[in-house]
């Protein structure tokens, strides 16, 4: 794997890593009873159900099917019977969760979708690539975008020229997209050209960990021959956040509140690389989502394969030995509380057991410094706090608080406990809107 010299970013932190007890653990499955699967998976208007209560599905066979090209249609993770219709939670930006109506499965049995290798993406251009893509109604596992057809077509409108895999994965306790690389790093790998094909990119990259580049010879083999880059880093936290990747990579500084994009550059995860492998050669459908369950009171903490629409609670008390004291859903420093009647979805690369960290209530600020000092935006996150507590949206706006990343390093390391980096994003969610809604 090539060594080269990469710049950095003002601020971060070295993070304890905390991940030894589910780094080397394989990827295993998880028995699961009932589903709730999801009819409004993004924020539009709900997929149309075309099955009712008893009757019988097979793994990948449509569910729901929708119109709206800001949604996705359905497909069903297991074999089972459909029951009732039901609500659940699903992630949400700006609220942290969001209702959606659910389609029961149940009775589930544990076979897996057929292979309908029936694409030949090797030979297949851009268009047809694209075509076969928006066709897979794929989600992304993370980032700013949720839909990849919205986010192919974001990217060819924005004429990004470079694609990056960013599997930096340098949150504690989390493991998932790299034991997704290190085990299946060959459907990571061809998923990534797949999708540079499609946008017709200049340059490829896959940038990963430099601690662990052992566990990704073979896929840097194979992306080696398919003509992307692999590149190690160190895992200054947050590295992995879109913004600071970019600009350790590209030197292209992104404009504060917009994607990566705003610099003709793209960004995915591995898991969506996975999927759109899958998909696009094997003609699976993405129903499932590696995810980490690891940390305080986990009692066999590893990395399982769960299909979407199992409830996240009961998995993870499935997990634990006894109650912890919080349960997150995503990483430990930017996740968000689980809360009753959440489903894993595309989203849920981690279920973690953690110390409640906010014990007690918050005091004021004593103006140390050390928010300011480490954030990665070079945001004056002590004065942004009063601004949120003095509802000052214009102060917010003039210090520039929609180039927060929302890494949680400010949150982390406040001696008052006050949930700066929540503040923050309330702050730029609501500037972000504000803009959006002035926009004819
Ligand atoms: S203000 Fe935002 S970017 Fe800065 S440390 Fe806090 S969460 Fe991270
Ligand atoms: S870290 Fe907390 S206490 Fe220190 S300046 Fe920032 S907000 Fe104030």
């Amino acid at each position: 794997m090539p060594r080269r010299r990469f710049g950095t970013f003002s601020g971060g932190i070295n993070l304890p890593a905390e991940k030894d007890a589910t780094l080397d653990a394989a990827i295993a499955p998880w028995p699961v009873q009932e589903l709730r699967i999801p009819l409004c998976p993004l924020p539009a208007a709900q997929a149309q159900p075309v099955v009712a209560p008893g009757d019988k599905v097979k793994p990948g066979q449509l569910l729901a099917r929708t119109d709206d090209p800001q949604q996705v249609n359905v497909y069903a993770p297991l074999a089972g019977v459909v029951g009732d219709f039901t609500d659940v939670l699903v992630p949400d930006d700006f609220f942290g969760w969001r209702s959606s109506r659910a389609i029961v499965l149940k009775d589930l049995q544990p076979a897996s979708q057929p292979n309908r290798p029936d694409f030949d993406w090797e030979h297949a251009d851009a268009a047809e690539l694209l075509e076969r893509l928006r066709e897979g109604h794929l989600l992304l596992c993370s980032g700013p975008f949720d839909n990849v057809s919205r986010w192919l077509e974001s990217a060819i409108e924005s004429a990004a020229d470079t694609l990056i895999c960013n599997v930096m994965e340098n949150a504690p306790l989390v493991t998932a997209d790299h034991r997704l690389l290190a085990e299946r790093g060959g459907d990571v790998v061809r998923g990534l050209a797949i999708l540079a094909k499609a946008l017709s990119v200049a340059h490829t990259m896959l940038a990963v960990d430099s601690q662990r580049t052992g566990a990704y010879r073979s896929a840097a083999r194979l992306a080696g021959a398919l003509k992307i880059d692999t590149i190690a880093l160190a895992p200054k936290y947050p590295i992995e956040a879109q913004a600071m990747l970019t600009q350790v990579l590209t030197r292209r500084q992104v404009v504060p509140g917009r994607s990566t994009l705003s610099v003709r550059v793209a960004m995915v995860d591995a898991a969506t690389c996975a999927a759109a492998y899958q998909w696009a050669a094997l003609g699976l459908r993405q129903t499932h989502r590696v995810v980490t369950m690891a940390g305080r009171g986990v009692k066999s903490p590893g990395n399982y394969l769960i299909p979407f629409g199992t409830d996240a609670a009961w998995l993870l008390a499935q997990a634990c030995e006894s109650e912890p004291p919080l349960r997150v859903h995503g990483s430990p420093m930017n996740g968000r509380e689980l809360a009753v009647g959440a489903v894993v979805g595309p989203r849920t690369n981690a279920l973690l057991g953690m110390e409640d960290s906010y014990a007690g209530p918050p005091t004021p600020c004593i103006r140390c410094g050390w928010c300011s000092d480490n954030c990665p935006a070079r945001l004056n996150v002590a004065a942004l706090n009063d601004d949120f507590e003095l509802a000052h949206l214009d102060g917010a706006k003039a210090r520039c608080v929609t180039a927060c990343v929302g890494c949680g390093i400010c949150t982390y390391l406040c001696p008052a406990r006050l949930p700066l980096m929540s503040r923050c994003q309330q702050l730029r969610q609501m500037i972000l809107r504000e803009a959006k809604a002035a926009t004819p």
